[in-house]
């Protein structure tokens, strides 16, 4: 073979693996991600047929990923678009229908850069509360993430003279929005539902679960006593002290089949155990 035939070769060769090696796309584990959260928010019962889960883009924080306007059940990889964070409008929506409240995630990507999902739904467990004067707070040791007291939205100190509805479908409802919520975790929206924000999917997934869990038992123990006892500062969790990996995998695997949980590798979660056929 002359050197010329080989350097040839090479070339021909380097260029073929360099195609094949195409570097995946960065924001596909979160499109996964995506879909699990949906599947996980709709066997939870947080998520009816309106709400959305977003999460920040890893290629560009000036972009978010949200689904087109569908049932939370159907959600699958190839329903999530670009939508730009700077007025909430789709990238390239091919045609597609987007949702109309994308303006709460939008301006709460761009008032709170730590914040990488946002979830908003109509949980039932926390409607009541949003009702009333009474805040949601701590109650229940899992919900240890949330401050003593969190705030509740009231769309009418936000909508414009002569305006209509509950909903946040503009950049202004949605940035009056963002404010209420401020630093927490969530914030009620009176009558409507809530919107929660963590630094993660699987972080704001399990604080939507919790939420709407400590909403309940809130709410259960204010018919038995008005005097209820809510959790005060030093129970509340540190920054690292709760785990958000086992409850995602518990409310994951929730949502899989009886041979898909069968088949999963234990190990990778430190059991050494096998799972008994039968
Ligand atoms: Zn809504």
């Amino acid at each position: 073979m002359s050197k010329r035939f080989m350097a040839l070769a090479l070339c021909i060769g380097l260029a073929s693996s360099a195609v094949a090696q195409t570097p995946s796309d960065p924001d596909d584990a979160l499109k996964e991600d995506i879909v699990t959260a949906y599947k996980i928010l709709v066997n939870e019962g947080i998520l009816d047929s309106f709400g959305h889960v977003t999460a920040r883009s890893n290629k560009d924080p000036n972009i978010f990923l949200m689904p087109q306007a569908m049932p939370p059940a159907l959600v699958t990889k190839a329903d999530i678009l670009e939508v730009r964070v700077s007025d909430s409008q789709p990238i390239d929506p091919k045609g597609r229908r987007v949702n109309g409240e994308r303006y709460i995630h939008g301006e709460i990507y761009k008032a709170r850069p730590d914040v990488k999902s946002v979830i908003h739904s109509h949980s039932m467990g926390v409607i009541p509360l949003s009702l009333t004067p009474i805040k949601l707070k701590p109650v229940v040791a899992q919900a240890g993430f949330l401050p003593l007291e969190s705030p509740t939205f009231e769309i009418r100190d936000a909508r414009e003279p002569g305006g209509r509805g509950m909903q946040i479908t503009d950049s202004k409802r949605g940035a009056a929005l963002a404010k209420t919520l401020g630093p927490n975790p969530v914030a009620l929206m009176r009558g409507h539902g809530e919107t929660v924000v963590g630094k993660s999917i699987k972080q704001a997934v399990v604080f939507a679960v919790y939420i709407d869990i400590n909403a309940k038992m809130q709410t259960q123990a204010l018919y038995l006593s008005k005097n209820v006892k809510t959790m005060n500062t030093p129970e509340l969790f540190t920054e690292d002290e709760f785990d958000i990996n086992r409850p995602w995998e518990h409310f994951r695997q929730k949502t899989l089949d009886p041979a898909a949980k069968a088949a999963i590798d234990r190990s990778q979660f430190g059991l050494t155990q096998t799972q008994e056929k039968r």
